[in-house]
């Protein structure tokens, strides 16, 4: 049953499935290794229209609906590198949407048709060196001086540091405000003041490239304000469901296909006589992995009715973000030991999986914070 999938949609989930496994995974180890891949791989997106899908076609965008974005973010999370999938989500579903939903007209007139062809990458500059979690607490400032706001601070663990040409950076209008001085800038690449640094090799998402921003009298048009000035902690609020829910989205699909990936080698490693995938344990843990799986994916279809439906998605965006990456770690650990030594070894993907899985009990706001969030709106 592929309900609630239409036909359009099966047509668009055959087009990216396509483009995963033609144009993306035959190059993944190289991109690894390099720890970035091509730019070019965003414009090829953008001709093939996967770089707008919710956005207006007056901008380029294909005005689509969330179903779109959900088949979207399951193709994708099966590419081979989940580097390479993240990196493209944060320009389409955690950057670009604050221009798209919040920017002034002619900023998106200047900006949002070139994102939407790949031209221009974006990224999101939220996390500070001093701490994540706690985003009231950033200690960037903006000072507004005639026709510019001056920028400085830093920001960490920004993914597309390298690639971006965008910057959708949060950072205190009003630091006596709190979490209500606020603001958002977008900051173009080679803005004076503004230097990039790559990270050091991470754990796993490796092709994604990942760097510090540093901002010293940085300065910046005041037109490149999104939306109002000291609005930037609601619009970051809002912002974080879309990246919550699409990146658990495709972790969940990336793990289904580690799953997969597993039963077809438990189906075909022999030992003491039988296939592995013959011994009732292996059966069993296959079948309740496949289980879970289940219910994250309709924990999600569940999300994705909400947001559709336009009411307020945070509890149930936050049950998936948290729900979805145990269980994706889960699966990880499970199919990994179902490969033995081989899992062991980065011939197989499931070696790389699990380095990449982790980030997601972390990133786009940590397990913590979203038990957090569902116990403060159980009223406890
Ligand atoms: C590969 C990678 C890519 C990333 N990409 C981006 C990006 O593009 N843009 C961006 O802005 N950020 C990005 N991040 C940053 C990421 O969002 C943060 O790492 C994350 O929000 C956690 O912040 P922190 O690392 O400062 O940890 P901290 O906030 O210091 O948290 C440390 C620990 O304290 C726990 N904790 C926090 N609050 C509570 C609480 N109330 N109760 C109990 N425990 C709590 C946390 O859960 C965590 O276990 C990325 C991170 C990585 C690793």
């Amino acid at each position: 049953m592929d309900y609630p999938f239409s036909e359009e949609h099966r047509i668009f989930r055959k087009a990216v499935r396509r483009f995963v496994e033609e144009e993306l995974n035959p190059h993944v180890d190289e991109w690894e290794a390099a720890g970035i891949f091509p730019k070019d791989v965003y414009r090829r997106m953008g001709e093939l229209g996967f770089l707008g899908i919710r956005y207006d076609e007056q901008y380029g965008g294909a005005g689509a609906d969330i179903w779109s974005t959900v088949v979207f973010c399951e193709e994708l999370g099966r590419c081979r590198s989940r580097g390479l999938t993240m990196s493209v989500l944060v320009h389409t579903d955690m950057s670009s949407p604050y221009l798209y939903k919040y920017g002034s007209e002619a900023l998106k007139q200047k900006f949002l048709p070139a994102m939407i062809r790949g031209e221009k990458v974006g990224a999101i500059a939220l996390t500070e060196p001093g701490g994540g979690s706690d985003l009231a607490a950033m200690r960037t400032t903006a000072k507004k001086k005639g026709a510019y706001y001056i920028l400085n601070g830093s920001k960490t663990f920004i993914t597309n540091a390298l690639n971006a040409d965008l910057f959708f950076v949060a950072c205190k209008t009003d630091p006596s405000a709190g979490h209500r001085g606020v603001s958002m800038l977008l900051v173009e690449k080679g803005t004076p003041g503004l230097s990039i640094q790559k990270l050091p090799k991470k754990l796993g998402m490796h092709a994604s490239d990942t760097g510090e921003l540093f901002f010293e009298n940085c300065p910046v048009p005041a037109e490149n304000l999104i939306g109002e000035e000291n609005k930037g902690f609601y619009y970051i609020m809002q912002g974080l469901q879309n990246e919550r829910f699409v990146s658990a989205v495709a972790f969940t699909s990336s793990a289904q296909q580690a799953l997969e990936d597993a039963i077809r080698y438990a189906q075909e490693r022999e030992l003491f006589g039988k296939k592995l995938s013959e011994f009732q344990i292996t059966r069993h843990k296959l079948a309740k992995l496949q289980t879970k799986l289940e219910a994250a994916r309709q924990l999600l279809y569940q999300a994705a009715r909400v947001i559709e439906a336009g009411e307020d998605a945070t509890t149930i965006v936050s049950m998936c973000k948290a729900f979805c990456a145990d269980v994706a770690c889960e699966v990880a650990d499970e199919c990994l030991q179902i490969h033995g030594g081989y899992g062991y070894i980065e011939e197989y993907d499931i070696a790389r999986f699990y380095r990449d899985i982790r980030l997601w009990k972390i990133g786009a706001g940590t397990t913590e914070v979203m038990y957090e969030i569902i116990a403060k709106r159980m009223g406890i």
